[in-house]
């Protein structure tokens, strides 16, 4: 059993179900950082801020400091949801298996669009899958990338899953619609039906906590 606090609320750089093109950038994007306490354990869902500024919503939110972070998992391997790992130095950094390998097969592809992206970051992670704090399950959810998992956990409101980008919002999952890029676009829509009925309450890549049945497709 976990308590979870939301420390980021996401957004996206576009958005159409604004009514915003694809085509162009409106602003930064910001993952959903989640923060999970249970088991003895202080751990982050994709860690979504540089330095400070992570600290500062830890700490706003918590009571907690860098340092009592034990764990970081990230759904998958793009920068937004790995930002500025060495925050934590008495975290294990944590990554699903796939989506760690081709961050490191493509190093230099993946750094050059991500420039806050160093080696030494990219070294320090390792594959969540041998490193899973208990009460934690993976749940393989590829089309977004090829590796991303969802965090699926029990909390006193129910069953969390944190979805990453297989989830962008809330929006995007009454629509039952992926991202405009990703690996695969049709693993990706497979992969949004999958979670129907998975948890009581969805933790999205890019936007607000929801409760899943109310934002269930019907069909
Ligand atoms: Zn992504």
């Amino acid at each position: 059993m976990y308590q979870w606090h939301v420390l980021t609320i996401g957004h996206l750089s576009r958005n159409k179900f604004w009514g915003e093109d694809e085509k162009q950038s409106y602003r930064m994007p910001l993952c959903t950082c989640t923060l999970l306490q249970g088991n003895g354990l202080n751990i982050l869902i994709d860690p979504s801020l540089p330095g400070e500024e992570m600290a500062e919503a830890l700490f706003n939110n918590s009571g907690l400091r860098p340092e009592d972070i034990q764990y970081t998992y990230s759904t998958h391997f793009h920068y937004d949801h790995q930002v500025d790992l060495k925050t934590f130095p008495n975290a294990v950094c944590c990554m699903p298996r796939v989506d760690l390998e081709e961050l490191r097969a493509n190093f230099a592809m993946i750094s050059g669009i991500w420039t806050a992206l160093t080696r030494e970051q990219a070294d320090r992670l390792v594959p969540a899958e041998d490193h899973l704090a208990p009460g934690l399950t993976m749940v393989p959810l590829p089309g977004h990338t090829e590796g991303l998992h969802g965090y699926l956990f029990d909390a006193p409101e129910g069953r969390v899953i944190c979805t990453g980008d297989s989830v962008m919002t809330q929006e995007f999952y009454r629509a039952g619609e992926c991202y405009f890029f990703g690996w695969n676009m049709e693993r990706a829509i497979a992969s949004i039906r999958s979670l129907r009925g998975k948890a009581d309450i969805i933790v999205p890549g890019h936007g607000q906590a929801f409760l899943e049945k109310a934002y269930a497709r019907q069909d």
